[in-house]
């Protein structure tokens, strides 16, 4: 499949710096940095540098060290937040189905509340 990025997307511009964000951490490879709507007490979103659209589009066109940095901020976001007692959500959105806002490969890092078996 081929993927087209927009690249005037919002987490582009933030990326750029056009937009401002409340950044949790950054790395060579990824960023992460608050929700602007949050969804949880604790709602940070974690984004590859690279231009990419989605988790399948990451996997086939990234290059091992982009991969491992972004897991890596995932979960060292979680330990920086203090989240391993009280647990947390991992979730990426794509495409229609999964109704995701923003093109732009994000995860949501969800924690602070009961979040409930699923989220729909
Ligand atoms: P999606 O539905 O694409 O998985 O989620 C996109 C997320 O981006 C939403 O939770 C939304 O609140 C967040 N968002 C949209 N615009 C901005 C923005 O300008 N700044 C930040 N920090 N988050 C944003």
């Amino acid at each position: 499949m081929a993927y087209t990025y927009d690249p005037k997307n919002i987490f582009a511009k933030i990326l750029t710096g056009e937009i401002p964000n409340k950044t949790v951490l950054e790395t060579e490879h990824s960023l992460a940095f608050r929700d602007i709507y949050p969804q949880a007490p604790v709602h940070v979103l974690v984004i590859p540098k690279g231009a990419y659209v989605c988790y399948d589009h990451f996997a086939q066109e990234a290059s091992d060290a982009e991969i491992l940095d972004f897991n890596r901020v995932i979960g060292e976001v979680c330990r920086m937040e203090g989240l391993e007692a009280g647990g947390y959500r991992v979730i990426s959105n794509a495409g229609r189905d999964g109704v995701q806002e923003v093109p732009h490969l994000h995860v949501h890092i969800l924690a602070g509340r009961p979040l409930g078996r699923m989220l729909a």
